[in-house]
C-alpha cells in the first residue's frame, strides 16, 4: 500500500478529529515520555518535571500544541467499521484482518504527528483506492465478516470451543 504525505487520500479532513489519547499519557495524566525517555528532549522533559510531570495539553487534548504527541493504534477494532481483530494463535503467517493506517505522519520538528489507526483491509483499500472515508457509517464488507467467521472457527477449533469472551486474555 503506498503511503506519502502528499499522495494518497487519508480519508479525514482533520486527523485530530479523529486522533485518539497520546500514547504517552498515563492514566493520572502525567507525560510517559518524560518520565521513562527523558533523554530523548531533555529540555521539553525539564518542563514536565518542573510541574510535577502534568500533560501541558492536558487530556482532553490540544494534541497539536505537543511537539511529542503520537496516538498509534491498539489494533483492536476498525476505525470505520468496526470489524474486530481476531488473532491467530497458532498461525503466525497469516495476513492480519486489520492493517495500520497513518493519518498524519511526524515531521520532526513537531508541526506534525505520528497519528495512526486501525482499517480493516477492506476499508483500508476504500479509502485509498474509492474516496471511502473514516467516519463513514460503515457495515463490515461481506468479505470480511466471512475472513472474521473462518479464523473464529479455527480459532474454536483450536481452543476446545471455549468462547473468545471467556478466555482470561480478552
Ligand atoms: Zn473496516
Ligand atoms: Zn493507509
Amino acid at each position: 500500500m503506498e503511503h506519502t504525505p502528499e499522495g494518497t487520500p487519508v480519508g479525514v479532513d482533520d486527523p485530530y478529529e479523529i486522533a485518539g489519547v497520546c500514547d504517552h499519557l498515563t492514566d493520572d495524566g502525567r507525560c510517559r515520555l518524560a518520565l521513562a525517555h527523558a533523554g530523548v528532549d531533555s529540555e521539553f522533559a525539564a518542563a514536565r518535571r518542573a510541574d510535577d510531570y502534568a500533560c501541558h495539553v492536558g487530556a482532553e487534548g490540544a494534541w497539536a500544541d505537543c511537539r511529542h504527541y503520537r496516538s498509534t493504534t491498539s489494533d483492536r477494532d476498525c476505525e470505520r467499521c468496526g470489524l474486530e481483530a481476531v488473532r491467530m494463535a497458532h498461525d503466525e503467517t497469516a495476513r492480519p484482518l486489520l492493517e495500520a493506517h497513518h493519518l498524519s505522519y511526524p515531521d520532526g520538528d513537531g508541526t506534525t504527528h505520528e497519528i495512526t489507526v486501525s482499517l480493516c483491509r477492506w476499508c483500508h483499500a476504500k479509502v485509498h483506492n474509492s474516496f471511502g472515508r473514516i467516519d463513514d457509517d460503515a457495515e463490515p464488507d461481506p468479505e470480511a465478516i466471512a475472513e472474521r467467521e473462518t479464523r473464529r472457527a479455527a480459532e474454536q477449533r483450536e481452543f476446545g470451543f471455549q468462547p473468545a469472551s471467556e478466555r482470561s486474555d480478552r
